[in-house]
């Protein structure tokens, strides 16, 4: 073997254990500071040398939107779903199997309610990422239990029902209650009034994404929602379609924007002052 590959090798258990050394290092600390001159030091660590304005971003400028002078009303830019008064201009009733029927729903006193023999209704509108208000009231007179009693229902994109019900002292499964995400999430707590007073719900919904496969979800379908002023749904990732009967997964479904449907389940319910956002 020649001198010079014998030198080599001899060598290289040395440089191995040199670039070793180098990377067992520890990165530079905030603390640790390079000579300059005799005396003076600088700190290494770019962070302390940065500027405020290094991390303030000015455009584009945050839009202005008038709020509403009572929470609860509609802001400037909200769509008016229902404004006490005319039905037809934003609803329609939802006729299976597509087509169009108008809505035959009653208004009473700047509210529509359901009536029996009438169907769901939904928006002539489809919706994607949105922020929704909605009251609602159930009869004051009691009649029924369980699912039963005010049973209507909020379905988002027509597919993701959040339930209506007078959960006031009216036991059910937890999952179906008013609140729910019906037979997926039960809301935190009951924050439900007496029958025959105003509620609302307040609605913060992300669509699902979808990617190659249409039979599930790139990224759920996300809500949180407020019952009276009170979190009842805190961001929840919704599981699929809301079924009566199976596992809502095996129903997921590519689909894009849609709309808002009231259900009609055989029992008058009340609703007023609905406006969305889009997101
Ligand atoms: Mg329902």
């Amino acid at each position: 073997m020649k001198k010079s590959v014998i030198f080599g090798l001899m060598l290289l258990p040395g440089l191995l254990c040199h670039g070793q050394e180098q990377r067992q290092q520890p990165p530079a600390t905030r603390q640790q500071t390079t000579t300059v001159g005799q005396s003076q030091r600088v700190p290494e660590d770019s962070t302390i040398r940065m500027t405020h304005f290094q991390t303030e971003i000015w455009d584009p400028e945050v839009p202005m939107v008038q709020p509403a002078a009572q929470i609860g009303d509609p802001p400037a830019d909200a769509i008016i779903l229902f404004n006490g008064k005319d039905i037809n201009s934003e609803w329609e009733e939802s006729v299976r199997g597509g087509g169009t029927k108008p809505a035959t729903w009653i208004i009473k006193d700047g509210a529509m309610e359901s009536v029996q023999g009438s169907g769901s209704i939904r928006t002539k509108r489809v919706f994607g990422d949105f922020q929704l208000h909605i009251e609602w009231k159930t009869p004051s007179l009691i009649t029924g239990k369980s699912q039963g009693r005010g049973n209507s229902g909020v379905y988002l994109q027509d597919l993701y029902e959040l339930q209506i019900l007078d959960s006031w002292h009216n036991r059910t499964y937890r999952n179906g209650q008013a609140g729910a995400f019906y037979k997926q999430y039960a809301p935190l707590v009951n924050a439900s009034r007496k029958p025959g007073e105003w509620q609302c719900y307040d609605i913060v919904y992300t669509a699902p994404r979808f990617g190659k496969d249409s039979t599930t979800y790139f990224t759920p379908p996300r809500v949180t929602v407020f019952h009276n002023g009170m979190l009842i749904q805190n961001n929840v990732a919704l599981r699929g379609p809301t079924t009566y009967v199976g596992i809502s997964e095996y129903l997921i479904k590519k689909h894009g924007p849609g709309r808002i449907l009231l259900q009609q389940h055989g029992n008058p319910v009340a609703f007023r002052n609905i406006w969305i956002r889009e997101l």
